[in-house]
C-alpha cells in the first residue's frame, strides 16, 4: 500500500515529489512514457527562475529528480494505464500491475496539437515550435518575419508577444475572421506589425532541405490558391490536448479535458490532487507547473495527515 502515487515526472510531478519525499511521506512517481516530461525536448530554458544564463530542459529535469530521489523519492519508470478512485484505498494499473494506494497526485501533462505535416516534424525545434513565452525570444527569431498558426485567443497571445521579437507576424488562420474572444481579437487586429492571412492553411513548412525554417506554404482554402511565405519561425498555436483520458467520466474536467479542481489542487475525489499542465489551461509553464506540484503535495500531506485519514 502506498501512501502517494505520483502519476507523471514532469515539473509538477517532481516538485510533488520533492515536497512529499520531505514530508517523509515516501513518495512512488511514475514516469510514464517521457521521464522528465516535456521539458526534456527542449534545448534551453531561459525563464526558469535562478537559472542566469538558463538552462538545458533535459539537465533541469535530471537534477529535479536527483533533487527528489536524495529525500527518498523512489521514481520508476512505468506508466499508468487505468485507475479506480471509487473507494479508497485507490486501485491502480502500472504497466499490468495492481497497485494500492491512498492519495495520488495526477500530473500528466499536456501535448500541442499539432498540423501533422512532415515538414513540421522534421523542423521541430529548427524553427518550429509550440510556445512563443518558451522560444520567442531565441535569436533566431529576433528581427525576422514570423508566422503564428491559429485563430484563438492563445493564437492571438501568441501573435501579439511576438511583435516584440519579429519583424513582422504573420497570423494564418483557416477561417475569415478570429475564434478569439472579442477584446483580443480587435487588440491583435489593431497591431501594425501583425498581418493576418485569412482563410488560409499551411500545407508545407519550408524548407526541409535547408534543415531550418525559411517559409511556408499556404493554400487559400476558398480559391485553392498556393503562395509561399517566407519567415524565420512558425509558431503552431491551434491548441492543446491534456493527458487525462484515464480520468474521463471520473474525475470533473473542462470541454478541452483539463482537469477541473474544488479546492486549492483537490479534486472532488478526497485524496486525488491535480498540479501542473494537465489542469492549467492558461499558463503552461514550467515555473507554474512546479508551483501547482508544491501545491498538491501540501494539500496531499494535510490530507493524510487529518484526523480522518
Ligand atoms: C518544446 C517546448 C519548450 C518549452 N519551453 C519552455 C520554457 O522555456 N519555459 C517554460 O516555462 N515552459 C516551457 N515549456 C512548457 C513546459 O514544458 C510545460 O509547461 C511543463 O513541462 C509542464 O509540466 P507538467 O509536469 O505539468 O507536465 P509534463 O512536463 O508534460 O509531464 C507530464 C508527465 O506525465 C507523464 N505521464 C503522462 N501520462 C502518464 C500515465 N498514464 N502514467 C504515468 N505517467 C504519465 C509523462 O510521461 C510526463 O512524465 C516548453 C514546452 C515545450 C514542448
Amino acid at each position: 500500500m502506498e501512501n502517494v502515487v505520483i502519476i507523471g515526472t514532469g515539473c509538477a510531478g517532481l516538485t510533488a515529489a520533492i515536497y512529499t519525499a520531505r514530508a517523509n511521506l515516501n513518495p512512488l512517481v511514475l514516469t510514464g512514457t517521457m521521464p522528465g516530461g516535456l521539458l526534456t525536448t527542449t534545448s534551453i530554458v531561459e525563464n526558469f527562475p535562478g537559472f542566469p544564463e538558463g538552462v538545458d530542459g533535459f539537465e533541469l529535469m535530471t537534477k529535479l529528480q536527483k533533487q527528489a530521489e536524495r529525500f527518498g523519492a523512489r521514481v520508476k519508470f512505468a506508466t499508468v494505464e487505468a485507475a479506480d478512485l471509487s473507494r479508497r484505498p485507490f486501485k491502480l494499473m502500472v504497466d499490468g500491475e495492481p497497485m494500492e494506494t491512498k492519495t495520488i497526485i495526477i500530473s500528466t501533462g499536456a501535448g500541442h496539437r499539432h498540423l501533422g505535416l512532415e515538414s513540421e516534424h522534421l523542423l521541430d525545434k529548427k524553427g518550429v515550435t509550440y510556445c512563443a513565452t518558451c522560444d520567442g525570444a531565441l535569436p533566431m527569431f529576433r528581427n525576422q518575419p514570423l508566422v503564428v498558426v491559429g485563430g484563438g485567443d492563445s493564437a492571438c497571445e501568441e501573435a501579439m508577444y511576438l511583435t516584440r521579437f519579429g519583424s513582422t507576424v504573420y497570423l494564418i488562420h483557416r477561417r475569415d475572421e478570429l475564434r478569439a474572444s472579442k477584446i483580443m481579437a480587435d487588440r491583435t487586429l489593431a497591431n501594425p506589425k501583425i498581418k493576418p492571412v485569412w482563410d488560409s492553411v499551411v500545407t508545407e513548412i519550408l524548407d526541409v532541405k535547408q534543415d531550418k525554417v525559411t517559409g511556408v506554404r499556404i493554400k487559400n482554402v476558398k480559391t485553392n490558391a498556393e503562395s509561399t511565405l517566407d519567415c524565420a519561425g512558425v509558431f503552431v498555436a491551434i491548441g492543446h490536448v491534456p493527458n487525462t483520458q484515464l480520468f474521463n467520466g471520473v474525475l470533473d474536467m473542462d470541454d478541452a479535458g483539463y482537469l477541473k479542481t474544488t479546492q486549492g489542487s483537490a479534486t472532488k475525489v478526497p485524496g486525488v490532487f491535480v498540479a501542473g499542465d494537465c489542469s492549467d489551461r492558461v499558463y503552461r509553464q514550467a515555473v507554474t507547473a512546479a508551483g501547482m506540484g508544491c501545491a498538491a503535495a501540501i494539500d496531499c500531506e494535510r490530507f493524510l495527515g487529518s484526523e480522518d485519514n
